[in-house]
Order: structure tokens, then sequence, then C-alpha cells
């Protein structure tokens, strides 16, 4: 094959191994980068978040490589969120009206490692701890060092950075700031998150709800619990750094059962591993990068997290990187051959999504750590999914964000928005939620609709 046809995408993660595979599949010789060891073999954390929420979006872009019916089976459905309150009473709020809507439960490394196969498989070269340390984003040259500290240099004639949040590649591009007008921000959030887990009960079982989301809402914080096929929970405690609440407060083993007994009482005897995890696992951030352009140079891109991090509580972050390859491939469609054309198309079409669902992320925070408890927002959750089995036109800002992956983000948000304004003011006025008229209600959503999507 040509030096024409070669393309060269640094970092291994999810978004950038399904690219690869893409990339694969179209005829280009792809040539995938990746500094961790391969987890295939060697027993290391899968990074950030043990399994993740993967959801429409996220499936469509498995369904174009091929791969969606096999990540399926090592999905666990979760079909709604299960509220557990101070006093241990458990509420399941469904994602969606509409029978068969589910967000699902996937090991990150368990589908990375499928990722990887299917690459490998395809052809590709996967080269494992090797970095990423320089790059010349107009020439395609890439440097890498490999574990044994040897240099080399790599020529594409497209390169993708695909290295997530502390991406190298966008840091080359800052470089040169000036020359490109490269706009970059990182807004921390003033909470972190630590994980922990909940072991399988007697005889291999799940010892809370296997098909839901579980959450703590504790209004200005939150604990979450995702299932795992092995009957195990992840658990993420989502808390402050600072303040009483928070994980400053929490120092001593003795601190994390005042914690936990005082904020999560009916967790503790599930989690007999807590205070050893407690102190033994790390404290980290989260936060929200964006900058543009994405093409910083004629011949290279950034993507996925690379281009935009997004904090979780959308359970977005996978699903957004992943549908930033369906529309790279609908773009290499419609120009096929010219990288810079393509680049200048791909990130002119996607940014205004990416900075949507970042929005948007910001706003489930709120949502899953406080309104969620809410008797408004209860009531207009209620209403929704009423609306949602009875009138197929409706769909609630979670639905569209979720389950339409033919609605891009943006769009989602501003309808959305709209809706839950108008819901919420409905909701707040009626004493009783029996005495909305539904025809009334779905005509002025609807109209709410039409004047968002403008
Ligand atoms: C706590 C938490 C929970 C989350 N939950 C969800 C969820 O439920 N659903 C969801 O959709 N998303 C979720 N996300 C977001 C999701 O993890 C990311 O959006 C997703 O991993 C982005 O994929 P990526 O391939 O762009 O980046 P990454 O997954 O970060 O992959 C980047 C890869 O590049 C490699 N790399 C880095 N630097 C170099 C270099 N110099 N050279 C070579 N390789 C390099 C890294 O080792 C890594 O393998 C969550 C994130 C967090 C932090």
């Amino acid at each position: 094959m040509s030096e024409k046809n070669k393309v060269i995408v640094v970092g291994g993660g999810l978004c950038g191994t399904l690219l690869a595979i893409r990339l694969r599949q179209r005829g280009f010789e792809t040539l995938l980068f990746e500094k961790r060891p391969d987890m295939r073999k060697e027993e290391i954390s899968a990074g950030r978040s043990i399994n993740l929420a993967l959801s429409n979006r996220g499936l469509r872009a498995l369904e174009m490589i091929g791969l969606r019916e096999k990540a399926k089976e090592i999905t666990i459905p979760m079909k709604g969120r299960m509220l557990h309150d101070r006093e241990g009473n458990l509420r399941l709020s469904p994602y969606s009206g509409r029978p068969g809507d589910h967000i699902n439960s996937i090991s990150r490394g368990d589908l990375n490692s499928m990722l990887y196969d299917e690459a490998e498989r395809l052809g590709v070269p996967i080269q494992f701890n090797t970095s990423c340390i320089a790059a010349d984003p107009d020439s395609g040259k890439v440097v890498f060092k490999d574990q044994d500290g040897v240099v080399t240099e790599v020529h594409g004639a497209a390169v993708f950075g695909a290295d997530g949040a502390g991406s190298v590649i966008r840091r080359e591009a800052m470089k040169r700031s000036n020359e490109i007008r490269f706009n970059f921000s990182q807004n921390f959030l003033t909470h972190g998150y630590k994980e922990l887990s909940i072991p399988p009960g007697e005889g291999g079982s799940f010892r809370i709800e296997k098909n839901a989301l579980h959450i703590w809402p504790r209004k200005t914080f939150m604990m979450i619990g995702l299932p795992n096929p092995d009957a195990t929970f992840t658990i993420t405690l989502f808390l402050p750094f600072e303040g009483e609440d928070g994980f400053d407060a929490i120092q001593s083993d003795a601190d994390v059962q005042r914690y936990f007994e005082k904020w999560f009482p009916d967790a503790i005897p599930h989690m007999p591993h807590l205070l050893q995890e407690y102190r033994e696992n790390p404290t980290s951030s989260l936060g929200t990068i964006r900058c543009y352009p994405w093409k910083t140079g004629e011949k290279t891109l950034l993507i996925g997290d690379a281009a935009h991090a997004i904090v979780p509580f959308y359970g977005q972050g996978m699903n957004c990187a992943f549908e930033d390859v369906v529309v790279l491939d609908q773009i290499m469609d419609e120009k096929e051959g010219n990288w810079g054309a393509i680049f200048d198309s791909f990130q002119k079409r996607r940014k205004k999504d990416a900075d949507a669902i970042a929005d948007l992320a910001i706003d489930n925070f709120i949502e899953m750590r406080d309104s969620v408890a809410d008797p408004v927002f209860t009531k207009k959750r209620q209403l929704e999914m009423e609306l949602e089995r009875n009138f197929p036109d409706y769909y609630s800002k979670y639905s569209l964000v979720t389950f339409r992956e033919d609605i891009p983000y943006s769009t989602a948000m501003k309808v959305g928005r709209k809706q839950d304004e108008y819901l919420l003011e409905v909701c707040a006025k009626a004493g009783d939620i029996g005495s909305i008229d539904r025809e009334e209600l779905v005509e002025q959503l609807l109209v709410k609709r039409l004047m968002a999507d403008g």
C-alpha cells in the first residue's frame, strides 16, 4: 500500500480502537499506537471507571463496525434509576415510558479488548507500550517512544489524536496556538470521585437489583452503582473535595464508617471491603475540556475525549466519542480522499453537538444528585413516562439524548430543555397531575419543540 493510504491512530482507548477498525474496513493501512500494555495479557486497570453505560449512539457505532450484537452479549440492561433514600427505601424511576428502552452496563476492559481483537483480526497492528511524544500536524509525522526508550518516527497521510483527555496531540496543537488560533478551556468540578464495590451475594447472586443503575441521591453529592456480569457492582462516590461532607473531611476509617452510617446506611451491609477500598482507591477529579479547532493541521484531527472530554453524569462520553466515528464515516462517504476537507467538515458539523452534551452532562449532575428526589421533578417524570407510553411522538430530554441516535445532541438539548421548562411549570402548578389535560399538554409540547427546533 502507498504512503497515501497509511493512517495513524494515536491512542488505543475506546474511540481510537473503534476508529482504527472503521478505517481498516474502509481499506486504509491503519496503525494503532497505545501507551499502556495490552490489557488482554496483563492485569492492568482499564483506566477511569470499571464499567460504563452504553446507549443507542454507542450501539449504532458498534453496529457500523459489525460488533453490536457481540457487545450486547456482554452487557447488563439497566431499565431505570433505582433510588435509595436515607431510610433504605427503594423506588425505581424508569428511563423511558417506551417498553424496551434501556441503557446497558458494560465493562470498559471487556469492550476495549473486544475492539482490540477485531482490529487485529482485520490486520491492524497495535503497538502497545508505545507513547506518542511529539507530532507535526501538517506533515503527518508522529514521534513515538517505546518502553525500552527507543524513539521512532512514523508518517501518515492522516493522523488521529484519539489519546484522551490528556492528549499529547492536543498539546502539540497548543504549541502553535497563535498560528491556528487554538482555543482551549479546562473546567474542573468542585466534586471528585472514588470507585468502590459491592461483591456478589450468596451463591454468586446480585445483592441489589441487577437491572438498574442505583443512585443514592443526597442533594449536593451522590453515590451510584452499575452492575457487572460477575454479580458485582461498581460503586462510584461523587463528593465535593472540600467542606464537611467532602473527601477532605473523611480521613480515617472511623470517618468513613460514620459517613456511610449517616448517608448511605443501606449500602454498608453490601460493602464488606468498604474501609480498605476507601483507603486504597484513588480520589480523582472531573472536568470538561473544550478546544477548537480539532483539525490542528492539514493532516491531523483530534477526536473523542482528546477533542471534548465531559463529566460522566449523562453516561455519554464514550457514546459521544463513538458517535464521532459515525459522523466522520458519513463525511468520508461525501468527501472521499481529501483529508483536509473531511476534517474541516467534521469539526464544523460536530462541535456544537460536543458542546451540547458537555452542557447536558453538567445539568444531569444536578438532576441525579438532587432533583430525582424532588416531588415536582418526580411528578414530571411520572407524566413524561405516561406521555411516552401513549403519544408516539413525545420523547423526554433524557430519551432524546439517550435513545434517539438519529437526533443530534444540540437538537436534543434545545428541544429537551424547552420541554423540561414547560413540564416543570405545569407540574409545579398542578396539585395532582391527574387533572392535567394530556391532549392539550402534548399539543403545547409540540409547539415548544417546533419553536426550539427553529
Ligand atoms: C468516572 C467516569 C465514568 C464514565 N462513565 C461513562 C459512561 O457511563 N458512559 C459513557 O459513555 N462514558 C463514560 N465516561 C466517559 C468515557 O470514559 C470517555 O468518554 C471515553 O473513554 C473516551 O474514549 P477515548 O478513546 O476518547 O479516550 P480514552 O478512553 O481516555 O482513551 C485514550 C487512550 O489513549 C492512550 N494514550 C494517552 N496518551 C497517549 C500517548 N501519548 N500515546 C499513545 N497513547 C496514549 C490512553 O492510554 C488511552 O488508552 C466516564 C468517564 C469517567 C471518568
